[in-house]
């Protein structure tokens, strides 16, 4: 990862997709430096709410106090729902991962994010930090990845979008419409408080699902969606089309990733509608279940998720990319045969 983000400022500059010249007086820096490589073992691939723990802990005392931690509320069984925040800028990013247990992948990518953001301090980062600020709700669902189960738990669960005896579905309780007394999922009230507190212009949800295949053949590494519910405003499905444009060229181009559409719903309790509904640049983004081989490949393809939305929308790209251009994703193929993946479900994001 030391030379990624030679790498990937290169891409991002080489694309006619940012081609739009910087206003003048612009202070972008004048030749990329590197984000920096995290440490071997910072956090393992599937970690537990103390890898989580520990890991930013390290990377709190490691960067001086420039990775920020918080705890914005308490799982059912009492576990702390982390917030790690790095950056000063104006420009609000908020990153979710592991709201279903069983999807862990994001979360390592986030951890290392915050080492290569906060902990080397070079003229870059000094830049980037002062343009941007970003949270990430590092494993928003805890109960569940010690379970390494979809759902919360709470086993009084009942309704739609609960699983009777096990706990509910963490990504269908962020309707901005429900009071957020009425709402029973602690978790999503968490999530939901600290957009209220921080506005963030853009959210980006991170998930894993099963295994697909292109009609051409090439398996979907990777499936992104914005916001499809019709109470989304025009001017935010827009943004968040943006932000999928940047993610599906940086995901490709820098990650290796096959960058498909993913056939999400409308439901407005999904993150992805919700933090559109509210006004947000609000993405999701699926990483395959690939084999273990092909799991530090998936972590460092939302690692690059991460570190070019926060240069897009520190560098003004992001404002610039053409979103007609999200058109061109195409639609995710049907499930790899003879591949049996847990996360292999219709609409499972
Ligand atoms: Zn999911």
């Amino acid at each position: 990862m030391k030379s990624l983000t030679v790498v990937l400022t290169a891409a991002l500059l080489g694309t006619t997709l940012f081609a739009a010249p910087a206003r003048a007086g612009t202070p972008a820096p004048s030749a990329p430096v590197s984000a920096g490589e995290a440490p071997a073992r910072l956090i393992p691939a599937r970690p537990s709410p103390d890898d989580v723990r520990r890991s930013l802990a390290r990377i709190a005392r490691d960067s001086d106090g420039r990775v920020r931690l918080g705890v914005i509320g308490r799982s059912n069984e009492g576990r702390a729902l982390r917030l790690a925040s790095v950056g000063h800028g104006p420009t609000r990013l908020l990153y979710v991962t592991q709201q279903h247990g069983d999807e862990p992948l994001g979360t390592p990518a986030a951890v290392r994010l915050l080492w290569s953001l906060g902990v080397p301090r070079t003229a870059w980062h000094r830049w980037l930090l002062s343009r941007v600020t970003i949270d990430v709700v590092v494993q928003a669902n805890p109960d569940g990845a010690v379970r390494n189960q979809r759902y919360n738990h709470d086993p009084e669960a009942t309704g739609d979008y609960s699983e009777p005896g096990v706990g509910y579905d963490i990504n269908r309780f962020h309707n901005p419409l429900t009071p957020i007394a009425d709402n029973p999922v602690p978790e999503s009230r968490a999530v939901l408080r600290l957009w209220r507190a921080t506005r963030p212009q853009v959210v980006i949800d991170y998930h894993m699902q099963g295994r697909y295949r292109q009609p051409d053949g090439r398996e979907t590494t990777a499936s992104i969606l914005w916001p499809t519910s019709p109470l989304a405003p025009a001017p935010a499905v827009t943004a968040a089309r943006r932000l999928a444009v940047v993610n599906d060229a940086a995901m490709t181009r820098v990650a290796g990733a096959n960058v498909t559409r993913y056939p999400g719903g409308d439901y407005e309790g999904i993150a992805r509608n919700a933090y559109g509904i509210l006004g947000s640049s609000s993405l999701l983004v699926e990483l395959s279940d690939l084999p273990a081989e092909q799991v530090e490949f998936q972590i460092r393809t939302a690692f690059v998720s991460m570190l070019a939305t926060a240069q897009a929308a520190a560098d003004g790209s992001l404002r610039r990319a053409d979103p007609a251009r999200a058109d061109t994703i195409p639609a995710r193929g049907p499930a790899l045969p003879g591949v049996l993946s847990p996360l292999t479900r219709v609409d499972a994001a």
